[in-house]
C-alpha cells in the first residue's frame, strides 16, 4: 500500500510523539506511528503493559488533568505531535488547551468533539446540513418522553444525550420497555449524560464504520470497517465495546462510498466550517445501509476500538505524516491510501463476565505466536511487581492479522488465540462471519 504525498516529508520534525490513552486503540496507533524512521520515540500517557512491547514506546505516569505539570513534561520531552485517543479528554477541551500552548495536536477541540458528546446536538447538526439520519426527538422530561413513546406508531430507540461508554443506547422491543429505558436514563443512571435524551426512529440494515482524517477543510478517507458489538456468536447477547472487527468492509461498494462522500462526509465538513468549527482529527461515521441508502447512526470524534487496531496494520510508514498534516491544517486533499493488497481482522479476547462484572489481575500466558502479519495489541493489561502480565480490563487483548483474504486472516487469528491463556478467557469464534467462506452457508 502507498500514500501518495507531494510534500517533502524529510523536513517534518516528528522525533517525539505523544499519544494519550490506555487501550488497544492507542497501542495500535503507537505501533503504526513508530514505523516511520523519523520517529525516535513514542510516549503514551498512560498506555498499558502492552505498550512496553512496542518498538520505541515508553509510558509516562502523569495526570493529564494536572495541566501545568503536563505541559512542563511535554516541553521537557520536546514533543512534536500529540495524538489524543479517547473521547473524554477531547470533550473536556484538552486539544484546545494544548494547541494554545503551541503544540501540534491531532484531535478536535471541544466544539468539534460535541459531534460525539451530545447526541441531540449531532442530530440537529445533521438536520441543519440535510444529512440522512433517523428521525429524532430531543427530550427533556419523562412526561415529554411518555407522550412521544405512546403516540408514535414507529419503533423507537432511546439514547442518553451525553457520553456513556457505549452503554447509553437502548433498543427496546415494546413501548413499555421503551418508556422504562427513558425512565432509567432520566432518573440519573448516566448522571449528567442522561439529563437529556434522544428518541430515535429505529432503522434497519447492516452497519459500517467510515473514518476520515480531517484537517479542518480537507480530509483523507481510511479503509472502512465493520465491527461486532454483541457479546455472543451469531451477533446475540448484550452490547459491548466491540468483540472484533474486519477491514475493509466489502459491503461498501464504490457506489455506496460515492454516495456516502457526497451525502454525508462532505456535507459534514461543510457544516463544521459553517459553524466555525476547525476540526482537526478523526471523524468517525457510524453508518447504517438502509433500504433508502446510507444513514448516519452516530458520529465519534476519535478512532473506534477495535476498528483502529484492525486498520492500523494497513497503514504504511507515512501514516504519521497524515496526522501531522491534519494537525497543521495542510492536507492537500489528494493523499490516497491504497490497501488493495491486504485485508485485516481483529478478535478481542475478553474476561469472563464482561461487559458486566469481571475479575482483573489474572495471569496471562502467551505461547508461540505466528508473527507474520499478526499483532497482539493489549487492550487491558498490567504487570505485577514480578513483571508478570495480568488481565486489567474487560477487553484484554486484541489479536489482529492481515492476509490476502479474510479466511486466511481469521485462520491465523484463531490459531494465535489458541496460544493465549488466562482464566476465563472468552472470545467469539465467528468474527468476520459475513466475509468468511466457512460461514457462507450461515450458522
Ligand atoms: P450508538 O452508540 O448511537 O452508535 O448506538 C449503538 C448501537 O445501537 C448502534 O451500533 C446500532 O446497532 C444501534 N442503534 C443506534 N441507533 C439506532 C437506530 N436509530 N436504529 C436502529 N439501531 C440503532
Amino acid at each position: 500500500m502507498s500514500i501518495n504525498s507531494t510534500s517533502a516529508e524529510s523536513f517534518h520534525k516528528l522525533e517525539n510523539i505523544l499519544i494519550i490513552g490506555n487501550g488497544g486503540r492507542e497501542n495500535s496507533l503507537a505501533w503504526a506511528i513508530q514505523k516511520n524512521e523519523l520517529v525516535k520515540k513514542v510516549y503514551l500517557i498512560p498506555g498499558n503493559a502492552g505498550t512496553e512491547r512496542i518498538n520505541k514506546c515508553e509510558r509516562i505516569k502523569i495526570d493529564i488533568n494536572n495541566k501545568i505539570e503536563l505541559v512542563e513534561k511535554l516541553d521537557l520531552l520536546k514533543i512534536n505531535l500529540i495524538v489524543i485517543g479517547p473521547e473524554i479528554p477531547l470533550a473536556n477541551g484538552l486539544a484546545d488547551y494544548l494547541r494554545k500552548k503551541n503544540f501540534k495536536v491531532f484531535g478536535p477541540g471541544k466544539d468539534g468533539a460535541k459531534l460525539e458528546y451530545s447526541k441531540s446536538w449531532a442530530k440537529e447538526f445533521m438536520q441543519d446540513a440535510n444529512i440522512p439520519t433517523a428521525k429524532f426527538w430531543k427530550v427533556n422530561s419523562l412526561e415529554e418522553a411518555k407522550k412521544i413513546i405512546y403516540s408514535e406508531s414507529i419503533p423507537l430507540v432511546v439514547k442518553a444525550d451525553g457520553l456513556a461508554s457505549g452503554k447509553g443506547v437502548f433498543i427496546p422491543e415494546t413501548k413499555d420497555e421503551c418508556f422504562r429505558a427513558a425512565e432509567t436514563i432520566l432518573n440519573g443512571k448516566f448522571g449528567k449524560s442522561g439529563e437529556v435524551l434522544v428518541l430515535e426512529e429505529k432503522i434497519q440494515g447492516p452497519e459500517v464504520s467510515v473514518f476520515t482524517l480531517c484537517d479542518g477543510k480537507k480530509y483523507v478517507l481510511l479503509p472502512s470497517a465493520q465491527d461486532h458489538k454483541r457479546l455472543n456468536e451469531n451477533d446475540k447477547g448484550p452490547n459491548t465495546g466491540g468483540m472484533g472487527a474486519y477491514s475493509p468492509a466489502p459491503l461498501l461498494t464504490k457506489e455506496y462510498l460515492d454516495r456516502i462522500i457526497k451525502e454525508i462526509i462532505e456535507p459534514t465538513i461543510d457544516e463544521l466550517n459553517k459553524k466555525n468549527i476547525e476540526y482537526k482529527g478523526v471523524i468517525y461515521f457510524g453508518l447504517m445501509i438502509t433500504e433508502y441508502g446510507p444513514k448516519v447512526i452516530e458520529y465519534n470524534c476519535r478512532f473506534g476500538d477495535p476498528e483502529c487496531q484492525t486498520i492500523m496494520p494497513l497503514m504504511d510508514q507515512n501514516f504519521v505524516f497524515l496526522l501531522e498534516k491534519c494537525s497543521m491544517g495542510n492536507l492537500t486533499g489528494y493523499e490516497k491510501i491504497d490497501t488493495s493488497e491486504m485485508v485485516s481482522g481483529c478478535v478481542i479476547a475478553t474476561s469472563k463476565g464482561y461487559p458486566h462484572e469481571y475479575k482483573t489481575g489474572l495471569p496471562i500466558k502467551i505461547g508461540k505466536i505466528d508473527k507474520s502479519d499478526c499483532q497482539i495489541f493489549d487492550s487491558g493489561t498490567s504487570f505485577n511487581k514480578n513483571g508478570d502480565l495480568l488481565t486489567d480490563g474487560g477487553r484484554v487483548l486484541s489479536v489482529v492479522c492481515q492476509d490476502k483474504d479474510f479466511d486466511m486472516v481469521f485462520e491465523k487469528a484463531y490459531k494465535n488465540l489458541k496460544e493465549i491463556k488466562f482464566d476465563g478467557i472468552y472470545f467469539r469464534n465467528d468474527i468476520g462471519h459475513q466475509v468468511r467462506k466457512d460461514f457462507s452457508k450461515g450458522y
